[in-house]
């Protein structure tokens, strides 16, 4: 599903013709109030993705990685600056269109799954696809290619914790396949996995790079970041391109 027929949303600005691009932002600014203190976390940030790559922000913990993350998911907004999604200027939306911008351009995968317990391996996949008002029965089919593309057939009415943590979190990239998104977005994705699990997710991470998909992954590890085509670091909200 398109949400705009593409670069009908602001004609009047040229850079929003550029849809080569899945991500492009231009001097984005984060500031957190905490008491009396303003804290400066993202420092105009330009940061561009184009389609089809895979790229890691590297980064230690506190450098401003999950605010980037939350800000180019659509789960938070930037206090300045431009952010453009396939072309779509997401600093003028409204909150509501945010909500379905989200729900059909990103896939999200967390360190810690961020599956619903109570749900078979089948209902948690499906889940981006019933919020976008389809069938039960529609989604199951729909998503069945990539439970069989994930080597999870066998489990589907298996529930969470009796999944191995490897198998959680290929449950996790389902989900975040089955609504074709622009772009696959992952915070830690290996973060609670053991060496094996996570080098799995991570050539899991290259065949999909491979199939097409665009995969920004935020990484304090530098082993894990040498797995995409390309490393941008962030050190104190500072974003520098190697
Ligand atoms: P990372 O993901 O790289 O560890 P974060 O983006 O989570 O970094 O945090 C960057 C900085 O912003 C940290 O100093 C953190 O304490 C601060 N921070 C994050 N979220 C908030 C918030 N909601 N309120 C105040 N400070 C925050
Ligand atoms: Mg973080």
């Amino acid at each position: 599903m398109k949400l705009f027929k593409e670069n009908e949303s602001d004609a009047t600005d040229n850079s929003v013709k550029n849809t080569d691009y899945t991500i492009k932002t231009e001097g984005l600014n984060k500031t957190y109030t905490v008491g009396n203190e303003k804290l400066n976390v993202l420092k105009n940030v330009n940061f561009e993705v184009k389609k089809g790559e895979f790229v890691a922000i590297l980064g230690p913990s506190g450098s401003g990685k999950s605010t980037l993350m939350n800000i180019i998911g659509c789960m938070d907004v930037a206090d300045s600056g431009k952010y453009y999604l396939d072309g779509i200027p997401i600093h003028e939306q409204k909150e509501k269109s945010l909500n379905s911008i989200r729900n059909t351009k990103i896939g999200f995968i967390f360190q810690n799954y961020h599956l619903v317990p109570t749900y078979t391996i089948v209902q948690n996949v499906i889940m981006p696809l019933l919020m976008r008002g389809i069938s039960y029965n529609d989604a199951v089919k729909m998503s069945m290619d990539t439970i069989n593309m994930l080597g999870l057939s066998d489990r589907i009415k298996h529930k969470p914790h009796e999944l191995s943590g490897g198998q959680k979190q290929r449950v996790a990239i389902a989900r975040a396949l089955v609504g074709d998104p622009s772009l696959l977005l992952a915070d830690e994705p290996t973060g609670a996995l053991d060496r094996e699990s996570g080098k799995e997710v991570l050539k899991l991470f290259n065949k999909l790079n491979e199939m097409g998909n665009t995969i920004v992954m935020i990484t304090h590890d530098h082993h894990v970041a040498e797995h995409a085509q390309r490393i941008v670091n962030i050190i104190d909200g500072n974003l520098t391109v190697n």
